[in-house]
């Protein structure tokens, strides 16, 4: 929440105007704001449009959509990922193709994307119908070598920017860069509308496309027409009006994160035995090219680095989601998969949970789900090997500096 309520304003404005649908001012002044916030650019002016739909899920299935993929179509997209990037390709009866990541920024590993592109070529006579690209956990993925190879193969590119939300690179905002553009403002998100997305669009023409598929592809009749099939996913004006209240909190949002990075990168500097993921300084495309919201701060524990407990690690079957997830009602048979964090990460994470810390393991990649076990994949082996040692530490807004220094000695308390 903004400090002084101002997502109070908007809702209560919605009531008393009446307008608590989906459309209306808010929703229309939140896109707007949105424009504002990912058009704003160090070199150039952007012209982006924004829609603003119910989740960011939804976002990535009318940018699927838009790019034209339809049933047997095959869609390359970063393993290294939440599950909503992916999803939607299926959704649309279209064939997901994963790629592994590159192990500085965790993100798409360009080389592999292009032997990806030529061997679907060779192999089905066609190229992918699109490219979902991810800023994992807020980092910039290597943009300038992806959009080159995007460009040189002529396929359109779907940034995922979710995690991203305010992350920069050479001074323009992910999420511009691509054909479309994935924000979500789901409640663990950079922003909150309580559960909300965007599409971030070319162009006028395509926005008002998007628009009139996430209104149910109604024509303009006196009576219901339609003559494509259309989906329920505009944003509500209520939520409309929570997001507008969070722009003016969002850049306090980010500055924040960015703290909380740094302090845990101060306070584990000399912690052996622990990584702080962070973005490349130094790189091919030049220095201080990557500007990292830090989304959520990421750890990795080195797997000979012993940790309280370690050896009792997954013998209790979990009773519940990790992080207490509404709507995880699957009860899990066993208490381990053929593919899970290191025995230590799982050690640390329960430590850490002991003294009423949350933290979570890293994403597990869409190529080492169950659910996408027949699904192609191009692996290196480098989002598996972050996955097993990988673990993400609490940084959302209400972490202060005195939570962070009791994370990290929590973490040391652990080590053995
Ligand atoms: C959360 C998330 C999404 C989905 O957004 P929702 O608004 O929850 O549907 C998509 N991609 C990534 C990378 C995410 O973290």
């Amino acid at each position: 929440m903004s400090e002084d309520g101002i997502e109070q304003k908007y809702i209560k404005e919605a009531f008393d105007t009446n307008w608590v649908v989906p459309l209306g001012p808010n929703v229309d002044a939140f896109e707007k704001d949105l424009e504002d916030f990912v058009n704003l650019n160090d070199n150039a002016t952007l012209s982006k449009r924004v829609v603003a739909l119910s989740s960011g899920t939804a976002a990535v299935h009318l940018a699927l959509i838009a790019c034209g993929v339809g049933p047997d179509d095959e869609v390359i997209g970063q393993s290294f990922t939440f599950c909503a990037s992916a999803n939607p390709v299926v959704y649309l009866g279209a064939k997901p193709v994963f790629v592994d990541s590159e192990p500085e920024t965790w993100n798409m590993d360009p080389e592999l994307l292009e032997v990806a592109i030529k061997d679907r070529i060779a192999k089905t006579g066609r190229k992918p119908k699109a490219i979902v690209t991810v800023a994992l956990y807020g980092m910039p993925y290597r943009i300038e070598r992806i959009m080159e190879i995007a460009r040189r193969y002529d396929i359109p590119v779907i940034e995922d920017a979710v995690e991203g939300f305010g992350s920069r690179y050479k001074g323009q905002m992910l999420g511009t860069f691509g054909d479309y553009g994935v924000l979500s403002f789901n409640g663990n998100k950079m922003i909150t509308t309580s559960g909300g997305g965007a599409l971030i669009c070319p162009d006028e023409e395509a926005q008002q496309k998007v628009m009139w598929l996430a209104t149910q592809a109604r024509e303009s009749y006196p009576y219901y027409q339609h003559e494509a099939i259309g989906y329920n996913y505009r944003m509500s004006n209520i939520c409309a009006g929570i997001g507008r209240g969070q722009m003016t909190v969002a850049n306090d949002h980010i500055a924040h994160h960015r703290h909380v990075q740094a302090l845990y990168e101060e306070l584990l500097a000399d912690v052996k035995g622990i990584e702080v993921h962070k973005q490349p300084s130094l790189s091919t495309e030049g220095k201080g090219d990557f500007d990292s919201n830090y989304w959520l701060c990421t750890i990795t524990l080195d797997p000979d680095m012993k940790v309280k407990g370690q050896e009792k690690a997954y013998q209790k079957v979990v009773q519940k989601a990790v992080g207490g997830a509404a709507g995880v009602i699957h009860a899990v048979s066993s208490a381990v998969t053929d593919c899970q964090p290191n025995d230590n990460v799982e050690a640390m994470r329960v430590c850490l949970d002991d003294a009423g810390i949350e933290a979570r393991p890293t994403w597990k990649p869409m190529h080492c789900q169950p659910v996408y076990r027949t699904s192609v994949a191009y692996v290196n082996g480098v989002a598996e090997g972050i996955f097993k040692r990988g673990l993400c530490l609490p940084s959302g807004p209400c972490v202060t500096d005195d939570d962070v220094r009791y994370i990290v000695n929590t973490i040391k308390d652990s080590i053995l």
